[in-house]
């Protein structure tokens, strides 16, 4: 697990993210951020802590809350475990510019894993229950839903 591509894409000198480090450890965190981005507009990002890192999934109809309803999730960069905790305002002209805050947070149990399937129970406040995300054909987008509990 490497935060390179995390730290490349931006300038610590002005936006407020963290910078980061890999971590030791497993906590099996997730965050949901309700993302308002100025160039790709409101989208959820998904992260859940793994090897270090917040593997990351930009879903920009947000994380279905119902059975049934399967929805786009695009895998980007590796973030630092300490974006989990992060809200604010990314600069205009930065990376990802626009508004950041926590939509939802908690544990999540992991189910199932291999290179292109996911299984995941969270236990957040607002989302809960099992789900899974499954890779389409080697590429960066996945497909997230809810399974039937
Ligand atoms: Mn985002």
């Amino acid at each position: 697990m490497s935060l390179k591509k995390y730290w490349s894409k931006r300038d610590f000198s002005k936006t407020p993210e963290p910078r980061g480090k890999v971590l030791k450890g497993k906590k099996n965190i997730f965050v949901i951020q309700n993302h308002f981005a100025e160039r790709a507009g409101h989208h959820h990002d998904l992260r859940l802590e793994m090897g270090g890192v917040l593997k990351s999934w930009a879903i920009p109809k947000g994380v279905p809350q119902k059975e049934g309803v399967k929805r786009l999730a695009v895998e980007v960069e590796d973030h630092a475990v300490e974006y989990a905790r992060f809200e604010g305002v990314i600069p205009a002209g930065q990376y990802g510019a626009g508004t950041v805050e926590i939509f939802d947070q908690g544990k999540y149990k992991l189910i199932e894993q291999d290179k292109n399937k996911i299984i995941f129970e969270l236990r957040g406040k607002k989302i809960k229950g099992p789900h899974a995300l499954i890779r389409m054909k080697n590429t960066k987008n996945w497909l997230i839903w809810k399974i039937k509990e």
